[in-house]
């Protein structure tokens, strides 16, 4: 048998210490919210790929769309010989966006890649340069999605220059003391002392934002951000790559403040598990840009279309929608009950749908990083794959599979809950 330590063995000679593992378990397979490593261990799975699983591993319907189209057609490129899959779903998220006008949309790989087609776009149609961005933001790992990640460590140390014209306010945060009106007078404030609004193109916002810690920006918020974009003709994008495809209840994020927004970046779950993005905008903007200057070899791949129809068809058919806030409720009140009964290092619990958080503090109230690491560490190693996020690297996070039973995610919670008790 393969152990985890051979593997590991392998992997520290082969692969780049930068492309980090959370655990040194190597997953060998998995079905809907459960994960087996190479030794035989299962694994209740609450990080879901960070965000990729919302219909579970291996769903029977992904499965067999993609093994239906693998036996058809694998690749011609779109751009050389287009196919039927890549239509088919550019009508379907052209549909089940927000707004009834007109749309289009550019299939891609990687969330990284939705973002920086967003703004290659949104430059094109307007002829400006700046996009204004929000600290704690992670928009990716290409130069521009490094330059608009309003993080330096881990993600932009190093790497730098990115490219110029992008400027960063401070996401409202009420838990941090960051109200929805400071953070809007920020950006106005920007837009007099750093940055002509004639030149600003776009402005880029998560509406809960992922790594930066769940954190949902307020209804007002958002629809005063969409009036501030309205007045001096900035496009609006919407980075929905993990709090899309039901995570937060609705198909997409944004919908609960009712904004409409110019573009939206989506990847992660809109596939069920294969490598898909896309952005989806107004088509009036979409098709500035001239033949050939967007697009991507492998974006849209028949399997990858296949795979989100099938997602999409998913999502609707088991009404996960509900299902999300279904999830979001067990486990918050879990999450509340463990503070109640004595782990007063719980604080600050919050959920938009499925989108679940609390945050550890130490004795004096600090965030407290270190604990969020060993409790991930510690979990793993009982059986519960879990994932840290945030500025303060306090949040713990859950994206476990809408589709996991009620019975699961509580094995998983106990499993957390004794953790933190042993911690
Ligand atoms: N935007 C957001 C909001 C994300 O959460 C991520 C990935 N965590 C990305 C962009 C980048 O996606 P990818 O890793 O697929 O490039």
């Amino acid at each position: 048998m393969t152990t985890n330590k051979e593997m590991q063995a392998r992997r520290e000679n082969s692969v780049a210490r930068g492309a980090a593992n959370i655990t040194q378990f190597y997953a060998e397979k998995a079905v809907n919210a459960e994960v087996w490593d190479v030794e035989g261990k299962r694994y209740i799975d609450f990080a879901g790929g960070i965000g990729v699983l919302n219909i579970g591993h291996l769903h029977p319907k992904v499965v067999a769309a993609v093994e239906s189209q693998l036996h058809k057609l694998m690749h011609t490129c779109f751009h050389v010989m287009p196919y039927e899959p890549y239509i088919a779903l550019a009508e379907k998220l052209n549909d089940i966006t927000p707004g009834s006008h007109a749309k289009k949309t550019l299939l891609l790989n990687t969330g990284a890649e939705a973002v920086e087609n967003a703004v290659k776009v949104a430059r094109a149609a307007t002829g400006r340069s700046a996009v204004i961005a929000f600290n704690g933001a992670f928009h990716g790992r290409t130069m521009m999605g490094m330059a608009l990640t309003g993080k330096v460590v881990p993600y932009k140390q190093g790497f730098g220059p990115f490219p110029a014209e992008v400027f960063h306010a401070p996401y409202p945060n009420a838990y941090y003391g960051v109200s929805a009106e400071d953070s809007l007078n920020a950006v106005k404030n920007l837009l007099k002392t750093d940055v002509d609004p004639g030149r600003v193109a776009a402005i880029i916002i998560e509406p809960v934002q992922g790594e930066g810690g769940f954190y949902q920006a307020p209804t007002e918020f958002m629809q005063s951000l969409r009036a501030l974009c309205d007045e001096h003709g900035i496009l609006m994008i919407v980075d929905e790559v993990q709090s899309g495809f039901a995570r937060t209840g609705k198909m997409f994020a944004i919908e609960h403040s009712g904004v409409t927004p110019d573009f939206i970046c989506m990847a992660k779950s809109l596939a069920g598990g294969m490598t898909l993005s896309a952005l989806v905008g107004s088509a009036d903007l979409m098709d500035v840009p001239g033949p050939g200057s967007i697009g991507s070899t492998y974006g849209g791949s028949p399997m990858a279309c296949a795979a989100a129809l099938a997602t999409i068809e998913v999502i609707e058919e088991e009404g996960l929608l509900e299902r999300s806030n279904e999830v979001g409720q067990l486990i918050t009140s879990r999450f509340l009950a463990m503070k109640e009964s004595g782990l007063t290092c719980i604080d600050h619990v919050r959920a938009t749908g499925g989108m679940i958080a609390c945050e550890l503090f130490d004795e004096q109230g600090n965030p407290n990083p270190d604990l969020a690491k060993q409790l991930v560490a510690k979990a793993t190693a009982n059986g519960l794959l879990l994932l840290s996020c945030g500025t303060f690297a306090n949040t713990i996070r859950v994206l476990v599979p809408l589709t996991a039973s009620n019975a699961l995610i509580e094995e998983g919670l106990d499993i957390m809950e004794n953790c933190l008790r042993e911690l």
